[in-house]
C-alpha cells in the first residue's frame, strides 16, 4: 500500500508538473506576443496600449497584473488600472529585472504594493534591435491567481493528500496553507533534490511532524518543483479498514470451521472416551458389559475398540477364573470358607429363610495317625462326594477347613435340617470308608432368622450345637437352643 501511494503520488506530481510546465509555456508565449505587439506598434498611444493590456489580461487571466515598463523604468501602462502604479518609476527587484534585458521569471519577492509576487518578464526590442523596456506579468501568490485556479481545486483530499509548489530558491509558491506561501523550505531534503532538477519519491516528515509518503517532480520550464504527498496515517487507517473487512469475511467461515473441527474432534474422541470408561470400570473392579456389536467408522478407533474389548473380556475371564480358584478347595473341589461367607452374607441380606449345618468328622486325627495323611485326604474327598450326592441341587456344601464342613439349606427350618443331617450322619455310620473302617460325624444346626439375624452369632450357635454333639459322645446331631452354653454378647 505504501508503494501504491508513492506511485500514485508520483504520477500525480508528474501530472501537476506537466500542467505547471505547459501553463508557464503558454504564459511565456502570451508575454512574447504582447512584447512583439508593442514592438511593432510603436505609434500606438499609451491609452490604446493600456486598453490592449486590459483586454489581454482579462482574456487569458494568466496574470494578476500586466504592465509595460519602458527602458527608463517608467511604468507606461499597467492593467488593471486599479493597481495604480501607472506613471511611476520602478526600483528594486523590478528594476533589476528590467536591466537584465532578457526573458525572466523571478523568485517570490515583496512588491512595492506589499504583495508577495513572482514576476514573469519579456524584453521589448524594436526593429533596430534597440531595447525598449519590458512586458511584465505578475502572479499574486497569496491571492486568487492562475496557479491556485488551475491547481487548487481540492486543496486537501479526503485522504489528507495535498501538494505544494516550490520555486527555484526553495520558496513556497503554492501551498494549501496560503500563509506559508513565500516561506523558505530549502532545508527540506526533498526540496534540495528538486533544486537539483531531480524527481522521485520518498518518505518524509512534514513541518508539523506528520509522516508523509511524498513524490516530487521537477518543472523544467520554470525550474520549480511540485510535491504531492499523503499522510502515512491514512494508509494505516486504510490498512485497519482492510484488516477489519478481512476479519469480517474470514471470521464467520473460521468460526464455522472451528466448530466443525470441535464437533469432528469430539466425534473422533467419543469411542476413545467410551473405551476409557470401560477400562475405568474394569479398574474399579466392576463387571464390564461387553457390547455385542460395537463398530466405528473411524478405522483406528474401530481397531482399538475391538482390541481393548478382547483384552477386557480376557482380563474378566481370568479374574473370574482366579476368583473361582480362590473360592474353591483344591482337595475336594468344594467351595471354600470364602465362598461360604459370601453366600451366607447375601442370604442374610436377602432375609431368606435357611438352616446352617456344621459337620465335623470324629477323631479324624486318629484316621491320619492310623492310615497316614494321604488316606486321610482320600477320606475327606470321599466324604465330600458322598455328602454332595445326598443333598438337593439348591443346597450348598462347603469345606470350611480341615475336617470341618458346612451346609446351607435354603427354605429349610432347623427341624427339617435336623432330619437331613441325621440322614447324612446315619449314612456314614453305616458305610465303610476307604480306610475299611467306619467314620462318624458330629453335627450342629442353627436357623436363620429364628435363632439369630447375625452372621457371626448364627455360626457360633451352630458351632456350639456341634460342640454339644461332641459332648454328647459324638456321632450325634444337635439343634442349637438357648440352654446350650449361651453366647456372651459384648
Ligand atoms: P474330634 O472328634 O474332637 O473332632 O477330634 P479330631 O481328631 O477330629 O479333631 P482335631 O481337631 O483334634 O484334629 C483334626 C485333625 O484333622 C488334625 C489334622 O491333622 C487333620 N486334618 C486337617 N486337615 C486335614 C487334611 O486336609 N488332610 C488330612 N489328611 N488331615 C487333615
Ligand atoms: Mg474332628
Ligand atoms: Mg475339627
Amino acid at each position: 500500500m505504501v508503494n501504491t501511494y508513492l506511485t500514485l503520488n508520483e504520477s500525480k506530481s508528474e501530472k501537476l508538473s506537466k500542467s505547471v510546465d505547459s501553463l508557464f509555456k503558454s504564459m511565456r508565449m502570451s508575454l512574447q506576443q504582447t512584447s512583439n505587439f508593442l514592438a511593432s506598434n510603436e505609434g500606438m498611444s499609451d491609452e490604446e496600449i493600456q486598453e490592449h493590456l486590459e483586454l489581454l489580461r482579462g482574456n487569458s487571466r494568466y496574470f494578476n497584473s500586466l504592465s509595460w515598463v519602458d527602458e527608463t523604468g517608467l511604468i507606461r501602462s499597467i492593467a488593471p488600472i486599479s493597481v495604480g502604479l501607472r506613471g511611476e518609476v520602478i526600483n528594486g527587484v523590478t528594476k533589476d529585472v528590467l536591466d537584465l534585458k532578457k526573458p525572466n521569471l523571478t523568485t517570490p519577492y515583496i512588491a512595492p504594493s506589499g504583495r508577495l509576487i513572482v514576476l514573469m518578464s519579456e524584453p521589448i526590442y524594436d526593429d533596430q534591435a534597440k531595447y525598449r523596456g519590458m512586458v511584465g506579468g505578475t502572479i499574486y501568490l497569496q491571492e486568487k491567481n492562475v496557479l491556485n485556479e488551475i491547481l487548487g481545486n481540492d486543496l486537501i483530499d479526503d485522504n489528507g493528500s495535498y501538494y505544494y509548489v516550490v520555486g527555484p530558491e526553495g520558496k513556497l509558491l503554492f501551498h494549501p496553507d496560503i500563509d506559508r506561501v513565500g516561506e523558505d523550505v530549502s532545508a527540506n531534503p526533498m526540496v534540495q533534490k528538486l533544486l537539483l532538477g531531480e524527481s522521485g519519491t520518498q518518505r518524509v516528515t512534514n513541518t508539523k511532524g506528520t509522516a508523509m509518503l511524498a513524490a516530487y517532480s521537477y518543472v523544467p520550464e520554470t525550474g520549480w518543483g511540485v510535491v504531492q504527498q499523503t499522510p502515512v496515517s491514512y494508509i494505516e487507517v486504510l490498512l485497519d479498514d482492510h484488516i477489519q473487512t478481512l476479519i469480517l469475511y474470514v471470521m464467520p467461515p473460521f468460526l464455522i470451521l472451528l466448530m466443525l473441527s470441535i464437533l469432528l474432534a469430539r466425534k473422533l474422541a467419543r469411542p476413545f472416551n467410551h473405551l476409557s470408561e470401560l477400562v475405568n470400570q474394569l479398574a474399579a473392579g466392576k463387571v464390564v458389559e461387553i457390547p455385542e456389536t460395537l463398530s466405528h467408522w473411524n478405522r483406528e478407533a474401530d481397531i482399538l475398540t475391538k482390541s481393548v474389548l478382547i483384552a477386557i473380556e480376557s482380563v474378566q475371564e481370568n479374574n473370574h477364573k482366579l476368583t473361582e480358584v480362590a473360592m474353591t478347595d483344591s482337595l475336594t473341589n468344594l467351595p471354600n470358607q470364602r465362598k461360604f461367607n459370601q453366600v451366607m452374607e447375601s442370604w442374610i441380606l436377602e432375609k431368606k429363610l435357611f438352616s446352617l449345618i456344621v459337620l465335623d468328622i470324629d477323631h479324624f486325627k486318629l484316621v491320619n495317625d492310623t492310615y497316614g495323611h494321604k488316606v486321610g485326604d482320600e477320606v475327606l474327598k470321599e466324604f465330600s462326594e458322598v455328602v454332595q450326592s445326598t443333598i438337593r441341587k439348591t443346597d450348598l456344601f462347603f469345606r470350611y477347613g480341615g475336617e470341618e464342613f458346612v451346609l446351607l439349606l435354603p427354605d429349610i427350618n432347623s427341624i427339617e435340617a435336623h432330619r437331613i443331617a441325621e440322614k447324612i450322619r446315619v449314612l456314614f455310620e453305616n458305610r465303610v470308608s476307604v480306610t475299611g473302617d467306619y467314620i462318624t460325624i458330629s453335627i450342629g444346626i442353627s436357623e436363620f432368622p429364628l435363632h439369630s439375624a447375625s452372621f457371626d452369632e448364627l455360626f457360633i450357635f451352630a458351632d456350639r450345637a456341634l460342640y454339644q454333639s461332641k459332648e454328647n459322645g459324638r456321632n450325634t446331631t444337635t439343634i442349637w437352643s438357648e440352654d446350650q452354653m449361651p453366647v456372651k454378647k459384648e
